[in-house]
């Protein structure tokens, strides 16, 4: 069996630094897939489709390209919160459901990120992540995040972004936001990034047992 290492949880939680690290750690290569659903809403938004259009949206994430995510308007807060709704529409889950089992079935294995990797996209991984923190830290480190790369926030909006995207992605009745019975919790709401890697790494080891 490939493998397969599922990442899942809410915005900001970590999750992402955390699916990077393991994926340098054991080698494999690494999906954010979170970008795919940001690439499809970015696309919705240039091109004039509406966020809840099924038919317009399905062949904008059918015609995506992995290899094409690096685009910096990919972060923006307008490609979040856009992608938090064209992710609710099942048309665009079921065409990017296919990109992402190919990339997880690679034979070597893969490391993948999202909402719903451990429930959805590979129920059988043999490890699982859920990592969450406190809506305040990650509200936090987004604000941190943005103005880092020159952005004037207020704390008050980014963490009601936060609170309204995680209501968003844990109602909707396409692949909720929900950790797998098997997955192991991991809050980073008390570690910082170095303390969270390393307890991600012992936790998918010892899922691993020997082999690996
Ligand atoms: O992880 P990130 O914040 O980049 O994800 C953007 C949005 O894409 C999320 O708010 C969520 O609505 C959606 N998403 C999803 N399923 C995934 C990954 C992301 O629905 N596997």
């Amino acid at each position: 069996m490939p493998l397969v290492i599922a990442v899942d949880g809410p915005a900001a939680s970590g999750k992402g630094t955390i699916a990077r690290a393991l994926a340098r750690h054991f080698g494999l290569p690494h999906l954010d897939t979170g970008a795919l659903y940001r690439a499809v809403a970015l696309a919705a938004l240039r091109a004039g489709v509406g966020l809840e259009d099924a038919r317009a949206l399905a062949p904008l994430a059918a015609a995506l390209d992995l290899a094409r995510l690096d685009d910096p308007a990919l972060r923006d807060r307008a490609a979040a919160e856009a992608a938090s709704r064209v992710s609710a529409v099942p048309e665009v889950r079921a065409a990017l459901f296919r990109l992402q089992r190919a990339f997880a079935a690679q034979p070597r294995g893969a490391v993948l990120d999202g909402r719903d990797i451990g429930t959805v996209i590979a129920p059988d991984a043999p490890a699982k992540l859920f990592v969450t923190a406190a809506p305040e830290v990650r509200a936090g480190r987004r604000a941190a995040e943005l103005r880092a790369a020159g952005l004037d926030v207020d704390d008050g909006e980014v963490l009601a972004d936060i609170l309204a995207r995680d209501r968003r992605d844990s109602e909707r009745a396409a692949a909720p936001l929900v950790r797998a019975a098997d997955a192991d919790l991991l809050d980073t709401t008390d570690l910082d990034i170095d303390a969270a890697v390393r307890r991600a790494i012992e936790l998918v080891s010892a899922r691993l047992g020997q082999s690996f």
